[in-house]
């Protein structure tokens, strides 16, 4: 049986430890969310945020906008949670109405508060493996997730599957820090199967179910899967991109979905809020 890189069990434990963090600080780390509209999965993963900030005593402030708002309606908003000094943390809830641009409404968070790590200053500090930067959530879960399993990276070939800006970029870039050796596959990648073959460590964040079959693994695999997508049938579920049936008898150590990445990314989130209002201490002083 393979080594299931459990999300939820990492995630407890670190919720524990931030709560006993929360009981030393003269003030509770505040996560602000604004969100626009009102679509269902934005419900969705606004709620599990905002109850896993609550679980470790934080704070949050949720405003919820018309879809209707204008673009610079938004960016003032923003900038009210910029200036509020009770507000460590910034997150514009994606997606956005298609009248407004998604890069704008980021690249108004300032990048202290701006704990998806995908301003331009904080993408910028990852690209130069600055620690002072937010790591997007995601990426950092995975290297959590890893880490917490003593999965090496330092010398592995890691392929990641997806090369988004929230997803796939930065997972790539947080292995390479960490020396592993990356291929980076996209929608235009001919040979995914033999690339996979040869790897070591196999990040699959395409959105693709199925996609990852036994066919990519071999018994030494490590498969990290962060798709998530819901399906109807057979029955209401989310899935992720690796057949786990499948593939799961043939390698050495798997995440499901869910319970893998999806538990990571929030309490990385979380994370997040608590590097933010530190640096803000150390600003401020
Ligand atoms: P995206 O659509 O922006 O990017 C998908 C990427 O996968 C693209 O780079 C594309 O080229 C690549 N891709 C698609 N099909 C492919 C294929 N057949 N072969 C190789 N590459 C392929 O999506 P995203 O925002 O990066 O999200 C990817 C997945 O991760 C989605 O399922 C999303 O729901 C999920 N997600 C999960 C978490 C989590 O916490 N687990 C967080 C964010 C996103």
């Amino acid at each position: 049986m393979p080594l299931i890189l459990d999300g939820r069990v990492v995630r407890t434990q670190k919720e524990r430890s931030l709560r006993s963090i929360v009981e030393t600080l003269d003030r509770k780390p505040c996560l602000g969310i604004i969100q626009v509209g009102s679509l269902a999965p934005s419900n969705a993963y606004i709620a599990q945020k905002k109850m896993c900030a609550e679980a470790v005593g934080f704070d949050v402030d949720h405003v919820q906008l018309p879809g209707t708002i204008s673009e610079y309606d938004l960016l003032k908003k923003i900038e009210e949670f910029n200036t509020d000094p009770d507000v460590d943390g910034v997150l514009v809830q994606l997606p956005l109405p298609s009248h407004i641009r998604p890069q704008a409404a980021i690249d108004a968070i300032n990048p202290i508060k701006d704990v998806d790590g995908l301003t331009k200053v904080n993408s910028g500090k990852l690209y130069a493996n600055d620690p002072s930067g937010l790591v997007p959530a995601t990426a950092r879960g995975v290297m959590s997730l890893l880490e917490h399993y003593n999965i090496p990276v330092a010398g592995k070939h890691a392929l990641v599957i997806g090369r988004s800006q929230i997803v796939g970029r930065p997972i790539a870039l947080a292995l390479m820090h960490r020396n592993a050796t990356v291929t980076i596959a996209h929608r235009h990648t001919k040979n995914l199967i033999e690339l996979a073959q040869q790897a070591d460590i196999i990040i699959a964040g395409a959105g693709q179910p199925g996609l990852i079959t036994d066919e990519f693994v071999h018994e030494k695999s490590v498969v990290v899967d962060v798709g998530i997508t819901p399906i109807e049938l057979p029955e209401k579920k989310l899935v992720g991109d690796v057949d786990f049936a499948l593939v799961s008898p043939k390698v050495a150590a798997i995440s499901p979905v869910p319970g893998g990445v999806g538990p990571m990314t929030v309490i990385s989130l979380i994370e997040n809020v608590l590097q933010a209002y530190q640096s803000r201490d150390q600003f401020l002083d």
